[in-house]
């Protein structure tokens, strides 16, 4: 994308809407060959003629108390189906609330993976990858096989380590700006990447070994001055000077408005919810950093969240619901008929354990255990480490006696106290078919050789040493580039200040 060609970014789009131009730098990619539901082409044109207009909005970093009532704010929403709306968690393990992570996936939103612990110059290590996964099944019940896909921190990817995703059996990876020229519809990367073809070492037009992976691109919007925006516009263009909230919800409009108009691209909205929230006070040993007042930047994404929703045929999905949609995709007057669009469990799962439907006051069975540990308090429907987590040891072993969700039963219907399953309806059986955890990248090559990993297949290791000058692939727009200084920031004040972990 160009991020930095500010003049032409929103007349093209709306002048000329997604041409048949020259994806990306020798991109290949045949339809006759590569096709639905294992491999689809990057596309500016839609799967389906009258697609629905897709919206995905996603949060990352820590589920945090401190966080969690901006983030469900923003979901007070329908969908055309009267379902209520669905957004994606990019998941970190430190400073999470494990109680809050249950709480958010038996909502029916989506829990991804965000690594571990952030680190600042991370390319995408196995333990970072692999340790969420470990810690987000074992202390908040998430089945492995409903973690299906990563974002970068930082959006800070290799080649090599978008090749391990695939072989870890991700389904999808969601770091890459998508914006005018490379406005394309989700994708699996057989082919390569077509997003981010500028920067330094740009991913695009090289070899990646994810065969089957999806890509759902991270849809940029433009604000008045051309530049494009991806994550937290409300900050930019710094935080000294940022926009109006009312700038904000204009921006959003008027890109969602060609989206809609034209072909339909799916639209993002990427927020990290430290942003929206009320104001962190300042001048404490354990606040050192202040957050403004996030409530007219809240406002102002909600405003057009209520603009964007009451166009017709316009569903707010988790990324997860997006790629199952490109699989088999489906005229919009067909997509409430679509299983994967349901948002009612059926049988419904019960209230009366701890799964997170209970609510914060619950008793018995549906209690979860908090955790005291020096580095702050938590809770979790099965049980508390011994310590807090860390890169070395994302999930501490426990003394609780309460039971773990085993691979034959979906958290919404385990008892962890009793361990006991209690689901009796075909309709809720679950068998977790994902790969299990293993902290050993050693094994993921064990189990390519032995055929079991669901996806990928690619030949490098597990433990992707970045090629020199691969680091920071891409991401090198002004916009993006400051958008993850703040998002450090964030993480930063979460770890001085009210964070759990
Ligand atoms: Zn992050």
């Amino acid at each position: 994308m160009r991020l930095t060609a500010g003049s032409v970014a929103l007349a093209l789009l709306v002048a000329a809407p997604f041409a048949a131009a020259q994806l990306g730098p020798n991109y290949k990619c045949d339809p006759a060959t590569c096709k639905l539901p294992a491999c689809y082409c990057a596309s500016t044109q839609p799967p389906v003629a009258n697609p629905p207009q897709f919206l995905m909005l996603t949060y990352d970093d820590s589920i945090q108390a401190a966080v969690w009532p901006q983030a469900q704010a923003l979901l007070n929403r329908k969908n055309p189906n009267g379902c209520p709306v669905k957004a994606t968690w990019y998941t970190q393990v430190l400073y999470s609330d494990p109680y809050l992570v249950s709480q958010w996936y038996a909502q029916g939103n989506e829990v991804a993976d965000h690594s571990v612990t952030h680190a600042p110059i991370f390319a995408g290590t196995y333990a970072e990858v692999e340790g969420m996964r470990k810690w987000a099944n074992e202390y908040a019940g998430i089945p492995l096989g409903k973690i299906k896909g990563f974002r970068f921190p930082y959006l800070n990817y290799t080649t090599d380590a978008i090749a391990m995703l695939a072989k870890m059996g991700f389904e999808y990876e969601s770091s890459m700006a998508s914006g005018t020229g490379d406005m394309v519809w989700p994708y699996t990367l057989d082919y390569g990447t077509v997003n981010d073809c500028l920067g330094t070492a740009p991913a695009c037009g090289k070899e990646l070994n994810a065969k089957g992976l999806w890509e759902v691109p991270m849809y940029s919007t433009t604000g008045p001055n051309g530049i494009a925006q991806l994550m937290d516009p409300y900050n930019l263009p710094t935080l000294d000077a940022p926009q109006s909230p009312e700038q904000v919800t204009a921006n959003y409009r008027t890109t969602f408005d060609a989206h809609y108009a034209a072909s339909r691209v799916p639209f993002g909205v990427y927020l990290h919810p430290t942003w929206i929230g009320k104001s962190v006070p300042v001048g404490t040993a354990a606040n050192p950093t202040a957050i403004q007042d996030g409530t007219p930047k809240a406002a102002a994404v909600a405003a057009f969240l209520d603009y964007a929703m009451s166009k017709p045929d316009t569903w707010m999905v988790t990324a997860s619901q997006m790629v199952e949609y490109m699989k088999n995709p489906v005229p919009a007057s067909q997509l409430a008929a679509q299983p994967y669009m349901s948002c009612t469990p059926n049988p419904a799962p019960p209230n009366t354990v701890c799964n997170g439907l209970a609510g914060d006051a619950a008793a018995g069975n549906a209690a979860p255990e908090t955790c005291n540990l020096v580095s702050g308090s938590f809770r979790s429907c099965y049980g508390c480490p011994a310590e807090a987590p860390t890169l070395e040891n994302p999930s501490p072993p426990t003394t609780s006696t309460r039971k773990r969700v085993p691979t034959t039963c979906d958290s919404l219907w385990w008892d962890p106290v009793a361990g006991t399953c209690l689901c009796t309806a075909d309709t809720c059986k679950y068998t977790d078919t994902a790969r299990p955890v293993n902290l050993d990248p050693a094994s993921l090559n064990a189990a390519a050789a032995n055929g079991t990993t669901p996806a990928g297949g690619a030949a490098n290791n597990g433990t992707t040493t970045p090629a020199p000058g691969d680091k920071q692939a891409a991401n090198s727009a002004a916009s993006v580039t400051v958008t993850n200084a703040m998002a450090a920031a964030a993480v930063g004040v979460l770890a001085a200040g009210f964070a759990a972990w």
